[in-house]
């Protein structure tokens, strides 16, 4: 991947960021909030000292090897370098990924606020950018009339146009009144060049939408255009309608991007609650869910994971293995499943759990949405549908 900065984020570049693990070496991940405020927009330099301080004092606590140190904190002169270079019109916060050593950096302008945070690890910290697609998705918004339509690609609050499309359709002639066989024939004329116009937008569509990595397809403009054009578009394509927003084919991008916003929200309030549903009555009615820190990560070892629901970004310190990775909420001093003493504290269990269950092919799912967070807080904020029945 060696350096790079870039502006769009993609659910698979942030699966490829996940897996970086540039051995021996760790990863510097660090998320800054940009002050709009401040005259020429900069990165908040205050924010950023307090991060980098804390950041060199936890260091003393490590074990790390020389060169494993220089790496780090080569990794901190170079974020201090990115803040200072991040210009406040890229964005509204800033994601970098740093491994000295390797000789890496990864740069993400962000289009949204984050909370400010520094962090060292194995891999990339990819778990905000991982939340946040999942609450922005990256759609392909299709609007049509019966003769002119645009693509639209909307992702994380911004949106561009792809392709703009008008058809030949001729002018509708008889409106109301006495209708003769003539202007019948023309309606039917009318209707095969709208048929057409509608074939080749779908058409369009599928292929755009095969091109490039979107979550979901969204259809605006007429409703009787719209209903056209999903009654036209490939099977392919259906699974992945994720809605309609309200607004015409000549709308400004801005508009449209706000009507996908709004759909997202909603979207997101729904899947939530789906998903806490599905959690309660795998819980209490099938086996084949489970709740809380400890069962959820009992079935992680088991390896019986196939989807982790977190409640937004909770998280909290646990211990691990230095031998055999093992992870614990407990206070063990010896290893219960290798028996080597001396286990150590990791800050951020939740993460490591997050990390191990991708591994094994397990999904995260960030439940960030109200009343859905409240339910899954009130079970403990994490929990886990199972491939299998623990017994
Ligand atoms: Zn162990």
């Amino acid at each position: 991947m060696g350096k790079q900065r870039t502006p769009v984020l993609t659910r698979r570049q942030v699966e490829d960021l996940a897996r970086f693990r540039p051995i021996p070496y760790f990863v510097t991940t660090l998320y800054l909030d940009i002050d709009r405020t401040v005259p020429g927009g900069r990165a908040r330099p205050g924010a950023l000292k307090g991060l980098l301080r804390e950041a060199r004092a936890g260091l003393e606590a490590r074990n790390l090897t020389r060169k494993q140190r220089q790496s780090v904190e080569a990794d901190l002169g170079v974020l201090e370098r990115i803040a200072r270079d991040t210009p406040a019109r890229s964005g509204k916060a800033v994601a970098a990924f740093v491994a000295s050593g390797a000789d890496w950096e990864q740069v993400f302008d962000l289009p949204w606020p984050v909370k400010s945070r520094l962090l060292i690890g194995e891999t990339p910290n990819v778990r905000v950018l991982a939340a946040a697609l999942d609450e922005h998705p990256r759609y392909l918004v299709v609007l049509t009339d019966r003769a002119q339509a645009r693509l639209v690609g909307v992702h994380l609050g911004r949106a561009h146009q792809l392709l703009e499309l008008a058809s030949d359709v001729p002018g509708q002639v008889s409106e109301g009144g006495y209708r003769g066989n003539a202007e019948r024939g023309i309606d039917r004329h009318i209707e095969d060049h709208v048929g057409k116009h509608i074939h080749k937008v779908a058409e369009a569509a599928r292929e755009a939408f095969g091109e490039r990595d979107f979550d979901g397809l969204v259809l605006g403009g007429p409703a009787e255009s719209v209903a056209a054009l999903r009654d036209g578009l490939s099977p392919a394509l259906r699974p992945h309608l994720a809605g309609e927003v309200p607004v015409e084919v000549t709308a400004p991008l801005d508009q449209v991007a706000a009507a996908c916003e709004t759909l997202a929200v909603a979207g997101r309030a729904t899947r939530d609650a789906g998903l806490i549903d599905r959690l309660v009555e795998a819980v209490e009615a099938t086996g084949t869910g489970v709740t809380g820190l400890a069962a959820t990560l009992g079935a992680l070892r088991r390896g019986a994971v196939a989807s982790l629901l977190v409640a937004g970004d909770y998280d909290q310190p646990g211990l691990t293995c230095p031998e055999c990775g093992f992870l614990s909420v407990g206070d063990e001093k010896d290893c219960p499943a290798c028996g080597r003493g001396g286990m150590r504290p990791v800050p951020y269990l939740v993460r490591e759990i997050v990390d191990r269950a991708t591994e094994t092919g397990a999904q995260t799912w960030h439940i960030s949405s109200e009343p859905a967070r409240r339910r899954l807080e009130a079970r403990g904020a994490i929990g886990a549908l199972l491939r299998f029945r623990l017994i």
